[in-house]
């Protein structure tokens, strides 16, 4: 049985070695940028996986990895829902960086 940080240890290589694979197939993608569905920040294609209906970037797929992992969640509607708050709050982010930029 490995401990909780060998398995984080050993997610964040897989995860890392992904990103890496996809910049080797494409070196253009370091220039892609989506809206990650989970953590609502513009993130690098490079990494990101398709899971349903929703796009993870490369460092949610680490925590949805690690998570199932873990057994901490079963879904990624799970791991979407609990980061409804970081998402919201990016948002906010924004509204505010909008307001200043409109004011500055
Ligand atoms: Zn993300």
């Amino acid at each position: 049985m490995k401990n909780k940080n060998e398995i984080i240890e050993e997610m964040q290589k897989v995860v890392e070695q992904m990103r890496l694979d996809d910049i080797e197939e494409n070196p253009d993608i370091e220039n892609d940028f989506f809206d990650c569905d989970c953590c609502g920040q513009s993130k690098c294609l490079a990494g990101s996986i398709q899971y349903g209906d929703y796009r993870l970037c490369n460092d949610c797929v680490l925590f949805a990895e690690v998570g199932f992992e873990l057994k901490k969640f079963t879904s990624i509607q799970d791991l979407i829902d609990a980061m409804e708050d970081k998402r919201l709050e990016e948002m906010c982010e924004f509204i505010k960086q909008d307001y200043t930029a409109f004011n500055g």
